[in-house]
């Protein structure tokens, strides 16, 4: 059983628009409304490869009802932990060939619940093989807070795949409790080593050689259309993938992710994590959803992905 995990989740909300006009009213046909957060899109990925998956986080208020509810209707286990705040919706405004978010901050959690789910998702994390963390802490939780749940994941030897960014992930790499794999793109690596990081192979080399990641086993950098490069212990490797017709890359790094818990759960080789990893990328940014994968093309993507070592 893989346990997946969102703490901030949402109603994301998406608002498809001929024009979008400023200061008067837009009216919308047909809004598209579902379960969203980076943890949530890992779940629908996990799920439609029919792995045995259970999301967990914090809810709260009549959205938070709404995602529970959502969620089995698509027959997805889910153990979320309920607290006073109200969950959030995030909306996207499709217009012209562009995106406008408007994402809200989600409630704040207080002492007493940041404590109580730690409680809860200890027990949780016994009845899984391993753990998928992804995206933001919601207000009130200290930036160290996915440190203490790393704690308990190698408390009870669990493996950990953690795609977050910003304060939280340098905290993490700052304690001793490690994840097993991290994936950052470019963007998140220039942040944490405080310069710009390119796509240079040397380079991301160098930057995966750098101190701060000693004793994280897999880092698995994401590199969009030039597919990614990955350091596991002492190996190099970079993915090279095919070209493909683009149609909606957001939550290819989730779908990514979503391949790489698939694959550590499997027990599988480097090579093969990789590919299914990037061909699940790939797969998402094919289509139009966030967090949809179309398998009838999986084994077509993955025979043409390169693996190069380093
Ligand atoms: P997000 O934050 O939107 O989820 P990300 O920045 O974390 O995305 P990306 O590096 O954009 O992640 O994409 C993840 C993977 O998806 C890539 O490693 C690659 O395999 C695949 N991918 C994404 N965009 C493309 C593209 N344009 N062409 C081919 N593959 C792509």
């Amino acid at each position: 059983m893989i346990l997946t995990v969102t703490m901030n989740p949402s109603v994301d909300i998406s608002y498809p628009l001929e024009k979008f006009n400023l200061d008067t009213v837009n009216r919308v046909a047909k809004a598209i409304k579902t379960p969203g957060g980076k943890g949530l899109n890992v779940t629908r990925v996990l799920k439609q490869l029919d792995d045995k998956v259970i999301a967990t986080g914090l809810i709260g208020g009549a959205l938070g009802i709404d995602i529970q509810k959502k969620l089995t209707e698509m027959r997805i286990e889910n153990k979320f932990f309920e607290i006073s705040g109200e969950t959030r919706n995030c909306i996207a405004i499709l217009h012209e060939g562009n995106q406008t978010e408007i994402l809200e901050n989600g409630p704040t959690i207080s002492q007493s619940e940041s404590e109580k789910f730690l409680e809860y998702f200890e027990k949780l994390v016994q009845e899984v093989e391993i753990i998928s963390i992804s995206g933001s802490l919601p207000n009130g939780l200290e930036d160290d807070y996915y440190s203490k749940m790393i704690e308990i994941c190698n408390k009870y030897e669990k493996p950990v795949v953690l795609d977050c960014s910003g304060r939280a992930l340098v905290e993490v790499l700052k304690n001793e409790y490690k994840p097993k794999i991290i994936k950052p793109n470019t963007e998140e690596l220039s942040q944490l080593i405080g310069k710009e990081v390119s796509k240079d192979i040397g380079e991301l080399k160098e930057t995966l050689k750098n101190e701060l990641f000693d004793g994280i086993e897999w880092i698995i950098v994401s590199l969009g259309a030039d597919g990614a490069f990955a350091k596991h212990n002492d190996k190099f490797y970079k993915v090279n993938v095919p070209k493909i017709e683009v149609v909606n890359p957001v939550g290819s790094g989730d779908s990514t992710v979503a391949g790489i818990t698939s694959a550590i759960y499997e027990n599988t080789s480097d090579e093969n994590l990789l590919k299914k990893a990037n061909t699940l990328g790939m797969l998402n940014a094919m289509e139009k959803l966030t967090g949809f994968v179309n398998l009838e093309n999986y084994e077509k993507l993955f025979s043409k992905i390169e693996i190069v070592e380093y």
